[in-house]
């Protein structure tokens, strides 16, 4: 038995740990980890009080995967759930066709299930927060201004920091029978455009598992893990045989590769079905946590660091 996180997981981490002793699943201690860092209002980058899109509505995305069965679910854009994670697991476990909900479809379907659905996603403070930045850095001089047709794409792309105002959740688990499951969930980039959806939902990119194999989730510049396919890409190159350490460099060394105008900084933690792990990162000094069944609280290590040169509309970024 084994949890992995960012490490932004660690209101979460030793709950889920519990769930793993009382002989739970991967997948149930997965789901109660990162449950408890959505309802966290202190956390800005996932669930209930995240930062919001650039309009003020916080849009959730997240996904679950089942290394067991290869089965995944995963929401994006949902407005209104906070437990984005657990909605996800229901499109996993309830008998639909689909693998991803996003939008009014995610809604509707949280809806159905019964899911929790909160009046307010977002603090006072955290409002405030949104004024002042869209006020301070975009072209739209008054918040109040903005409807329906408003031009954001310049207000976007001047309001949006990746390095700054980014953040994801990662949990992945191995349990009792060996069985790993890998969990992520997010409010994506802060001031966002409506409707845009990173990497976190979307299996292959932010999340994939594989019980024969192991397991990857990213945080950071989702466009950069979808172009790139890193989860998928790591787990492939432990598929490939190789180790974990390497394995973990070449999936963040592939999106040097990337070309544009935007490039940004890139996380991920990753494990083998033997439990081997790893984190890494371009922004040095960045961590990640993990816990053994013997442990009483988790543990922190220092991500690797693989420099991937930042640019920002075309201009290079320290
Ligand atoms: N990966 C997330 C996204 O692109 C954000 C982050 O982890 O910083 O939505």
């Amino acid at each position: 038995m084994l949890i992995i996180a960012s490490a932004n997981g660690a209101v979460g981490i030793e709950a889920a740990m519990q769930v793993l002793k009382n002989g739970g699943s991967a997948i149930d201690a997965v789901e109660a980890g990162i449950r408890l860092v959505e309802a966290d209002p202190a956390e800005r980058s996932v669930g209930y009080n995240g930062y919001p899109n650039i309009l003020g509505q916080l849009e959730l995305d997240a996904s679950i995967m089942d290394g067991g069965k290869l089965n995944s679910g995963a929401v994006a854009i949902m407005r209104g759930f906070p437990y984005a994670i657990s909605v996800a697991r229901q499109v996993m476990d309830r008998k639909l066709p689909h693998v991803m909900l996003a939008g009014e479809g995610a809604e509707r379907f949280a809806r159905e299930i019964g899911a929790e659905q909160w009046a307010s996603m977002l603090s006072d403070e955290v409002k405030a927060i949104w004024r002042k930045r869209l006020i301070d850095n975009s072209a739209l001089l008054d918040v109040g201004d903005m409807d329906e047709d408003s031009p954001l794409l310049d207000a976007v792309t001047m309001a949006t920091d990746p390095e700054r105002v980014a953040g994801t959740v990662n949990f992945i688990a191995i349990d009792g029978k060996g069985d790993i499951c890998s969990g992520v969930s997010t409010s994506g980039w802060a001031w966002k455009y409506p409707g845009r959806v990173g990497d976190s939902p979307i299996i292959g990119a932010g999340n994939y598992a594989d019980n024969r194999y192991g397991a990857c989730a990213c945080t950071g510049m989702g466009e950069m893990a979808i172009r790139a396919c890193t989860a998928y890409g790591l787990v492939s190159y432990l598929r490939a045989g190789l180790p974990i350490q390497v394995a973990g460099q070449k999936a963040m060394r592939d999106l040097r590769d990337l070309g544009g105008d935007f490039i940004g900084g890139m996380n991920l933690i990753a494990l083998d079905r033997a439990g081997n792990h790893v984190g890494m990162t371009t922004r040095a000094g960045s961590t990640y946590i993990y816990q053994h069944p013997d442990m009483d609280q988790h543990g922190e290590i220092e991500r690797r660091l693989v420099e991937i040169p930042a640019r920002w509309a075309g201009e290079a970024r320290q």
